[in-house]
């Protein structure tokens, strides 16, 4: 039964960092697609930020040719707050009771798993992939080490027998980009280049995104 993965995250803007994780995971993984799923942003996360629609591009110029990743727009397309237990529900139902559904985190997303809506439901509905970040940790006592505990595999195969509910430690390079340090960077002149694929820089310069000069001349 094919693999069905999914990385969620605002990228506001995607940049190498999300692209190269999610092609390591798909690798992994046996070259399964990975779906980025960009998330809803509250309107009171500030004024920096791309639009949904904005941020949509982006990601369809950053994936454009590479057959392993792919877009699922529909936290976007979803009325207000999106919440990852809705999305693997409708996943789950969409793709029947037996598929394995993946959801890929950081560990520093993962660190705060269980102040998700509805956390405890999750592994019922999906594997979890918690790729390593350097610098950030599993507090021992807490409730997502406890998860990784009880439920951790070895193996990627692991995650084949099973439709959900197993969690599998993976630690591929990761690239020292972040989407803050892309924005200030923009914010303060400077360029973004080689920290975000080219085509999604030129987007950014063309509609004025993050305080870009409106230019279009890297
Ligand atoms: P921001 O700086 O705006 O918080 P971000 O760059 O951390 O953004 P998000 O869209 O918030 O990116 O993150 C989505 C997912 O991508 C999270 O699971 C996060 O752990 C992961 N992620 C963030 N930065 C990197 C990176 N450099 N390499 C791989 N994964 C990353």
């Amino acid at each position: 039964m094919p693999m069905h993965v999914i990385y969620g995250g605002t990228f506001d803007p995607v940049h190498h960092g999300h692209l190269r994780l999610a092609l390591e995971v798909s690798e992994r993984l046996g070259n399964v697609p990975v779906n980025l799923v960009p998330c809803h942003i509250p309107p009171h996360r500030g004024e920096t930020g791309a639009t949904a629609a904005q941020r949509l591009r982006l990601l369809e110029l950053a994936i454009a040719g590479e057959p392993c990743l792919q877009i699922d727009d529909r936290e976007l397309r979803r009325e207000g707050a999106s919440y990852t237990a809705d999305t693997l529900r409708q996943l789950r139902n969409e793709l029947g009771a037996d598929a394995p559904l993946v959801m890929v985190v950081g560990t520093d997303a993962f660190a705060g798993f269980d102040r998700w809506q509805e956390w405890q439901q999750i592994p019922g509905l999906a594997h979890i992939i918690v790729v390593r970040r350097p610098g950030t940790a599993l507090d021992r006592e807490s409730e997502p080490a406890r998860l990784l505990a009880e439920r951790g595999v070895e193996s990627a195969d692991a995650l084949c027998g099973q439709a959900s509910g197993r969690v599998l430690e993976l630690d591929p390079p990761w690239l020292d980009i972040s989407a803050t340090g892309i924005r200030e960077r923009i914010g303060g002149g400077q360029s973004p280049r080689y920290l975000v694929p080219d085509a999604v820089w030129a987007e950014i310069q063309r509609m004025g995104l993050y305080g870009a000069c409106p230019v279009n001349n890297f």
